[in-house]
């Protein structure tokens, strides 16, 4: 095959596999619809953290489940209609909560994220962003004992796979963030994990860096992909639009199932979408480093815009029009921890976590397409685990080893 590759999606992953794969001698064309980073990698919560390799789907979610189906919590929402219509990526969501899949993702999620976090900071100093990093880790926060309890489970994997936590009393809590009301009884520090304070702004970086080194970029609206010859086409909208080369990743985030229908195959992914706000912080109130509060399902990061709030799950289509109700009850919660002030954006930003059913990322070439490449299902955490797919996908396209990295497979759901 020849050396041309384009890399479809400029989110982090997009931008990271450009980067990696230009930095391995090939000619790489990068394409978006829009400027790099403008969509999930702009709006999550900016936590780079060992913590998660805990998967939403772990063996705990089956005795959560008949509260979270009342469809009332501020952590988990879901437009039934969308639940009976995947029902069956639902029914293998949930079979993966099962203690072995569990364990085989942890384990898988654990190596990506030690992978990618040295990665990132060599990226950061490369491109000029490294200010935008804290090495303050993050806060677990409980309101009550039983809350406490029921994390046993994180923090028994925590354990088992050597993230380095410290747990708080209050007054140490209240000494390391001290506008957090003290309504929280218990809470864990997740240590030696990073944060940054403006996603969008560091994928930016990352793109200027790849441009620097020779790679291209292309603005255009994916309308299809096609194979032609020994040849992959990205079809623009505008048919008279259209980009080819040897080898095609894909790497849409959320948008990668509708446009690898084109080529025939359907994606199990799902769409766990989340909103966000910026706030003032009232008289400055802020905190240092991102807090999850663990019983008002949201994350608070501080960030260069101001105190971001993001929430929790919501499951619905895609493209479903936004029903921000549950930012609007997170909001509510994390007023009880801390003043907020006002709201800084006109209307909630609503990303999309995608999401396969054993939460973990397919890296790799899909099966019977030749040349057609996936780096794609990041879930919640592909902001911190790009930088790990990249070497991961640079390496299995130069010198196989798809034994090695087999958890990531595409065709264990292709
Ligand atoms: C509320 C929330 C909080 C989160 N917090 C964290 C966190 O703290 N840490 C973490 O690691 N992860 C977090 N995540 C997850 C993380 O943001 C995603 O996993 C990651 O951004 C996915 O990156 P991506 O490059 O795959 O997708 P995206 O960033 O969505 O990139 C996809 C790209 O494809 C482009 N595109 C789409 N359709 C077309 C088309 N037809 N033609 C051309 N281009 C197209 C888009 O413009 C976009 O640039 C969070 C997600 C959410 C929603």
């Amino acid at each position: 095959m020849g050396n041309h590759v384009i890399v479809l999606g400029a989110g982090i992953v997009g931008v990271c596999c450009a980067l990696e794969l230009r930095r391995r001698g090939m000619t790489v064309t990068l394409v978006d619809r829009q400027e790099p980073g403008m969509e999930t990698s702009m709006g999550n919560a900016g936590v780079l953290a060992r913590s998660s390799l805990m998967p939403f789907n772990h063996p705990g979610l089956w005795g959560q489940l008949p509260r979270l189906l009342k469809n009332d919590t501020v952590q988990f929402r879901y437009r039934w209609q969308y639940l009976a219509a995947n029902l069956g990526w639902a029914t293998r969501f949930l079979a993966s909560a099962r203690a072995s899949v569990f364990q085989e993702t942890a384990r898988a999620l654990d190596g990506l994220i030690r992978l990618s976090a040295p990665e990132h900071i060599k990226l950061l100093d490369e491109s000029g962003a490294r200010h935008r990093l804290r090495d303050t880790g993050w806060i677990f926060l409980y309101r009550s004992e039983a809350a406490w309890q029921a994390g046993a489970l994180a923090r028994r994997t925590f354990a088992q796979y050597e993230v380095p936590t410290r747990e708080l009393a209050p007054a140490e809590l209240a000494g390391l963030e001290p506008a957090l009301s003290p309504i929280f009884p218990r809470a864990l520090w997740i240590q030696g994990s990073y944060s940054v304070d403006d996603p969008h702004e560091v994928v930016a970086a990352y793109a200027d860096l790849f441009r620097r080194e020779g790679g291209a970029f292309q603005r255009l609206t994916a309308s299809a992909i096609r194979r032609d010859g020994s040849r992959w086409t990205v079809q623009g909208t505008n048919a008279s639009e259209s980009v080819s080369a040897d080898r095609l990743v894909v790497a849409l985030g959320p948008w990668s199932k509708a446009l690898l229908k084109t080529t025939g195959i359907d994606l199990p992914m799902a769409f766990e979408r989340g909103y966000h706000m910026h706030y003032s912080g009232r008289e400055g109130a802020r905190v240092t480093r991102p807090v999850y509060d663990t019983g008002g399902g949201y994350v608070l990061s501080p960030m260069a815009r101001g105190l971001r709030l993001s929430t929790g799950v919501e499951l619905d289509a895609c493209d479903a029009p936004a029903r921000p109700v549950q930012l609007d009850l997170a909001e509510q919660r994390a007023r009880e921890a801390l003043p907020l002030g006002e709201r800084l954006d006109a209307a909630a930003w609503l990303g999309r976590r995608p999401t396969l059913p054993d939460s973990r990322p397919m890296i790799g070439e899909a099966p019977r397409h030749p040349g057609l490449w996936l780096a794609l299902g990041h879930q919640h955490i592909g902001f911190s685990t790009a930088p790990g797919t990249a070497k991961i996908l640079a390496e299995l396209m130069r010198s196989g080893g798809a034994d090695r990295h087999r958890a990531f497979r595409p065709g264990r759901f292709i």
